[in-house]
Order: C-alpha cells, then sequence, then structure tokens
C-alpha cells in the first residue's frame, strides 16, 4: 500500500507561474525516492505542498489513507514529516542542543529540562549514527554537520517521512558518501526518504525509484534497477 499520495496537485504563483499542473505521485513507506528535475521544473513546490509550506491550488494529499489539509509545517510535522532545506534553517549562534531541541524541549516542574534534552539529543546521534557533540556552536561546525543537525532536528520532532532538498548540493563527495550510508541506515530502520536532486547519476546508487519532473509536471516514476538494466 501507498504510504502517501499527492493527486492532481497544481499550484500557480501569485505571478502566474504554473509550478505545478496536475501531478500526481505516491510514496512507499521505507523507500528512497529520488525526486529529479532541471531547476524550475517544479520540484521545491511540490516538496513544500508536502511539507505545508505553500498550499494548492487544487488536488489531494493523503497520507496513510487520510486526507490531510496542512496549514503550516507544523501541521505537516505533527503527522511525521520532516523537512531538511537546502540552506539550513538553523541558528548559527546556537548550540547543536538548542537548535535540534528549540520548542520542543521537555519541561520538568515547569521548567526547561536541558539535560534530558541532552540525553534526547545524545541518544539518537548514538541511534542514528551521527557523531555530534551537543554543545558545540553550529557556526562553528563544517557543512556536513550543520545538515545532520538539521536531520537530527527533524527526528526529534519525531519525522517518520525525511524530506531532503538538493541534500548533496553543498556537501564535499566524502560528506555525500557519508549522508548516502545514513540514508540507507535510516531506511532500514523504517523511515521513508524523499530527496530532491538534479544529478540523476547520485541518485541510482541510493534510491529505489526516482520521479521525474518537467516544467511543472510528472514525467515518469520508475524503479532504479530498471534504470541500471536499461544501461
Ligand atoms: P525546482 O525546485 O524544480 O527548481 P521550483 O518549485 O522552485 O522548481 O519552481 C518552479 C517554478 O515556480 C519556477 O518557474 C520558479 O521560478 C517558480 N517559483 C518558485 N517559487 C515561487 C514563488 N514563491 N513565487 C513565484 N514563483 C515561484
Ligand atoms: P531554495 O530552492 O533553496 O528555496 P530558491 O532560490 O529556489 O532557493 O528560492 C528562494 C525563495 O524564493 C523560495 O521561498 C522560493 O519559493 C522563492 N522563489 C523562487 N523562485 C521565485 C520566483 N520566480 N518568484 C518569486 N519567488 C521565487
Amino acid at each position: 500500500a501507498e504510504l502517501l499520495e499527492m493527486r492532481e496537485i497544481s499550484k500557480v504563483y501569485g505571478n502566474g507561474v504554473y509550478a505545478n499542473q496536475r501531478i500526481s505521485f505516491s510514496i512507499r513507506k521505507g523507500e528512497i525516492h529520488a525526486l529529479v528535475g532541471e531547476n524550475g521544473a517544479g520540484k521545491s513546490t511540490l516538496m513544500k505542498i508536502l511539507f505545508g509550506l505553500e498550499k494548492p491550488d487544487h488536488g489531494e494529499l493523503i497520507l496513510e489513507g487520510e486526507t490531510q489539509n496542512f496549514q503550516s509545517p507544523q501541521d505537516a510535522m505533527a503527522k511525521g514529516i520532516g523537512m531538511v532545506h537546502q540552506h539550513f534553517m538553523l541558528v548559527e549562534s546556537f548550540s547543536v542542543r538548542e537548535n535540534i531541541a528549540l520548542g520542543y524541549e521537555p519541561v520538568k516542574n515547569g521548567f526547561i529540562d536541558k539535560k534530558q534534552a541532552n540525553e534526547k539529543v545524545l541518544e539518537l546521534s548514538k541511534k542514528f549514527n551521527m557523531k555530534i557533540n551537543p554543545d558545540s556552536i553550529v557556526r562553528e561546525l563544517p557543512v556536513g554537520l550543520k545538515q545532520k543537525v538539521e536531520i537530527l532536528k527533524a527526528l526529534y520532532r519525531g519525522a517518520k517521512i525525511l524530506i531532503l532538498d538538493e541534500p548533496t548540493a553543498v556537501l564535499t563527495p566524502q560528506e555525500t558518501t557519508e549522508l548516502f550510508t545514513q540514508l540507507k541506515h535510516l531506511k532500514d530502520q523504517g523511515f521513508t526518504v524523499i530527496f530532491i536532486t538534479h544529478k540523476l547519476r547520485e541518485v541510482k546508487e541510493i534510491s529505489d525509484r526516482i520521479s521525474v519532473m518537467r516544467s511543472g509536471k510528472m514525467i515518469t516514476t520508475v524503479n532504479t534497477v530498471d534504470v541500471s538494466e536499461a544501461e
């Protein structure tokens, strides 16, 4: 069964740009799904709709059989959807722990329980094999680690479906390899990953399926096995 379905989604921006034109698209539980296409194809728009950052003009979003009407990212997060932005949404002068827990900190006797937040961050970083010091200041971290902070932040908030917007664009080849290992690890634990890219070569090695967009339309969805066999 499909975990997530987007049916006939359309989005026109105020300037008249038809960013998404009757897009139908589905995601299976536990898959790594790559969304590819040229710049301007409408990928970010589709993912923003899925994360509650944009509202579609038409169409339906169905999660585990239930129609959703996300008004904000908070609504999407409450349903287990998390997003890792291309330009991270982190507070640079804050620590890793503060960034991850901010707004979601455990409270004890009416006070934020920093000790418990720290433990939860450490526990998550261990569980997902992302070595990171909760006390380091985000500004001082290399880009690959900042991305890990964003991923942990989404997991901390209970994300089961992770959307990554061009996650490799800012990474070195070594960081890319590390990210891919991490995504496979998440997949093995039952998480679902959707990631935007325009590097087809890169996605073939880790994705289960690829969906291709062009000029606001969904062209096709293929299994990566079929892609490899066609070569
Ligand atoms: P992609 O992620 O594939 O590069 P986008 O979804 O970002 O594509 O953009 C699709 C089209 O919509 C492009 O023509 C882009 O310029 C336009 N667009 C994106 N965001 C906005 C916006 N906020 N307002 C107006 N046009 C937008
Ligand atoms: P990113 O994909 O990393 O968000 P972009 O440069 O595509 O970066 O977009 C930055 C912001 O500008 C986004 O919020 C996007 O929706 C908006 N945007 C993109 N294209 C247009 C456009 N043609 N007109 C107005 N806003 C746009």
